[in-house]
């Protein structure tokens, strides 16, 4: 199976589903839509075909890629650009194949379960996943499987290495008009490699690291990673076992050949430093003059609208800071009239346990490229008035001490996740349709429809213990404390 020349793409078309090539997706032969029943899957391979066709093709400039985003290429082109190539996504290459290495020594084969996310390992593995998933995948789902493995999922536990992002990166990516401009859209030019990699001309013709393979113990500076071998890069050692024979793939249901089992092997090294990746959005931070890079990634239960601004504005001061993935840094100087469309996604994990997965789409309005100050201020509002409510149910919970005894009956949370439910679309269609030439106004409108939920759900959540004469303090108290913070959050309660 060979990623480059066979059909292994899933897509849905006008109701049809059938698996095409990469050269037919991107000379615009078959269109459609990506197609894989496990939302993380089919978040991978969009990323794996951003990544083969960065490596396939990097534009020059601007201009070079809007010729591609605004023109199918001809099969003569796609052609030229494997060149030399076709080795790297080979999946059964005798010596070389897609994210492997040959020769892996382990006591035992794993089962292919344990190459999928969350299956084998998941405390709520019978909830997330229908039962029986991921006992034999194709080789289009293996690759994706391996490429998921490598870049978004934590390492395979003690030994193992993660991947280049840490444990479970939030990736982020722009979404087109059809999959082919998508595709575009996350491919790097040249002149943004640059900035982002000064290290690029020196490392652009390295081999990813299954073929040219990294020692045991190295320490490897993360400026000596170039685009394609940071793009494919394998962090542990894993050698599929050939397929034997035709089954029904696991994840996408073809009757396929299959992949049962995976050879995998400890293999120690270090990365210093953390790799500028194209797909997401890096945090510092300044201690004693060493600055310290890392990846946010989903660490709670709130909702994905709370990272917003880390994904979408740049920020920094002397102590901390941080910087868009390059894709959003590249797509400023182009797009940066139009709205824009986002995906974005990843894992939430304990260690090596899934916790859940997410994999969202996102609109920001029209003018978001340089109104980074009132994205900030909308997620601000938001998560400020969750606060407020916090704070009031808390009082409730606790008191004051000495002063006021407290219910005892702590609400916090709960209620913390109905707001989160309740404002998921106001805060999404904030976002979305936000003018930005008026923007006072708008923020005054969220303020009101934030205000209007909060007092509602405070109201709801206490309701059951209004009548407890032992708790009318502390209810009042919550109250006062409530309208309090709600008063400090209307505009003119703000510091010019
Ligand atoms: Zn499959």
């Amino acid at each position: 199976m060979n990623l480059l020349t066979d059909a292994w793409i899933p897509i849905q078309h006008q109701g049809n589903y059938q698996k095409i090539t990469l050269k037919q997706l991107l000379c615009d032969e078959q269109k459609g839509e990506l197609c894989l029943p496990r939302d993380d899957m089919e978040l991978a391979c969009l990323q794996l075909i951003c990544a083969m066709t960065q490596v396939l093709f990097i534009p020059r400039d601007k201009k070079a890629l809007g010729q591609y985003v605004k023109e199918p290429i001809t099969p003569e082109v796609y052609a030229e650009a494997c060149e030399g190539k076709i080795d790297w996504f080979d999946l059964d290459h005798p010596e070389t194949p897609f994210m492997q290495i040959r020769g892996v020594k382990a006591a035992q084969p794993t089962p292919m379960d344990k190459l999928l996310a969350g299956v084998a390992d998941g405390t709520n593995k019978a909830f997330v996943n229908p039962q029986g998933l991921a006992e034999a995948l194709c080789g289009g789902c293996v690759a994706i499987a391996l490429f998921n493995a490598a870049n978004n999922c934590p390492s395979m536990g003690g030994g193992f290495k993660g991947s280049l992002r840490g444990s479970t990166a939030i990736t982020i990516l722009i979404k087109g008009r059809s999959l082919r401009e998508t595709i575009w859209l996350n491919v790097l030019t040249e002149e943004t490699v640059e900035t982002v990699m000064p290290w690029y001309p020196e490392t652009k013709d390295q081999l990813p690291n299954y073929l040219d393979k990294i020692k045991a113990e190295a320490k490897i500076p993360a400026s000596a990673i170039g685009l394609n071998r940071g793009l494919l890069w394998q962090p542990a050692h894993f050698e599929l076992l050939p397929s034997q024979s035709s089954a029904n793939c696991s994840c996408c249901g073809c009757y396929e050949p299959v992949y049962n089992s995976f050879n995998k092997a400890k293999f120690n090294y270090t990365v210093n430093s953390a790799w500028p990746h194209p797909l997401s959005t890096r945090i510092f931070t300044v201690k004693k003059g060493e600055r310290e890079e890392k990846f946010p990634s989903f660490t709670t239960t709130a909702p994905t609208w709370t990272h917003m601004s880390r994904l979408v504005v740049d920020k920094q001061n002397d102590k901390e800071g941080q910087q868009t993935a390059p894709v959003i840094q590249q797509a400023r100087t182009f797009t940066a009239a139009d709205k824009i469309q986002l995906i974005i996604g990843g894992y939430r994990n304990n260690q090596a346990t899934i916790l859940e997965r997410r994999h969202e789409l996102f609109s920001l309005a029209q003018g978001w490229a340089e109104h980074g100050d009132v994205i900030q201020q909308v997620i601000d509002r938001g998560l400020a008035y969750k606060t407020a409510i916090r704070k009031a149910l808390y009082l409730f919970a606790v008191g004051i001490k000495d002063k006021v005894n407290g219910s005892g009956i702590n609400l916090c949370n709960p209620v913390e996740a109905t707001y989160y439910q309740r404002t998921e679309n106001l805060m999404h269609n904030s976002l979305a349709a936000i003018k930005f030439e008026a923007s006072q106004d708008e923020l005054q409108a969220l303020n009101n429809q934030l205000k209007a939920i909060v007092v509602s759900l405070f109201n709801q959540s206490t309701e059951p213990y209004r009548q407890e004469p032992k708790m009318l303090k502390a209810l009042a108290l919550a109250r006062r404390s409530l309208h309090k913070s709600l008063k400090e959050l209307e505009p003119q309660g703000e510091t010019p």
